[in-house]
């Protein structure tokens, strides 16, 4: 089966083929960006939006994503609105820098963390799978590493020495979020055939 991924980005086309990995299964970048409003509450309603809309243009199955890091302790920033944190800065060193300042009272447990990730499978209006990863870990106190993208460096795994994903690129590859939702689907497709 063909699926279209939900979404104009290559590099994760690239990155879900190659962790997707089900016989008779290929994910192509989408020619044409549709916009969707991510106005769900829940990273599963996201990825459900983009997924159907892409859908309902291409009819043809699709595959969406949606991701973004959590503090249970601040659930009023990341989240579903991760992409949207501190939009005043344009980097994501600046945006870390940010983040840092704006949780500096956390302390302790406060600053457990964890990345979610939510694929959604939609093969028709009636055969909708969704699929979750998470990584947990906490807050560091300052940036790390020049790996990985967004929020990598001030996340540190629960278990890697302190280590900040920005400095665990192959750990990442097989144990982030996004590896750990591609694994259940994976896992979930193989055993259908
Ligand atoms: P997206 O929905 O996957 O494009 O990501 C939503 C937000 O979460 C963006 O701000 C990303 O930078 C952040 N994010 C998602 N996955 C990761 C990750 O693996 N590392 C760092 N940041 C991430």
């Amino acid at each position: 089966m063909e699926f279209i991924l939900a979404s104009s980005n290559e590099h994760k086309a690239e990155e879900l083929n190659e962790l997707l990995n089900i016989s008779g299964t290929t994910i192509q970048p989408s020619k044409r960006k549709i916009d969707v409003v991510e106005d769900g509450s829940t990273f599963q309603e996201n990825a459900l939006k983009k997924a159907q809309a892409y859908y309902n243009e291409f009819k043809n199955p699709t595959v969406a994503d949606d991701s973004g890091l959590v503090i249970p302790a601040r659930t009023d920033i990341l989240g579903i609105y991760s992409a949207r944190y501190a939009p005043e800065h344009e980097s994501y060193t600046d945006k870390n820098q940010a983040l840092i300042k704006d949780i500096s009272e956390l302390s302790g447990e406060e600053r457990n963390a964890y990345f979610a990730c939510y694929l959604c499978f939609y093969i028709s209006p009636e055969e909708i799978y969704f699929f979750e990863g998470r990584v947990h870990g906490v807050i560091a106190s300052e940036l790390k590493g020049d790996g990985g993208f967004g929020y990598d460096p001030i996340f540190l795994p629960e278990g890697q020495s302190g280590k900040s994903l920005a400095e665990l690129s192959e750990w990442k590859m097989t144990n982030s979020h996004r590896a750990k939702a591609c694994k259940a689907a994976v896992k979930f497709f193989q055993g259908q055939n």
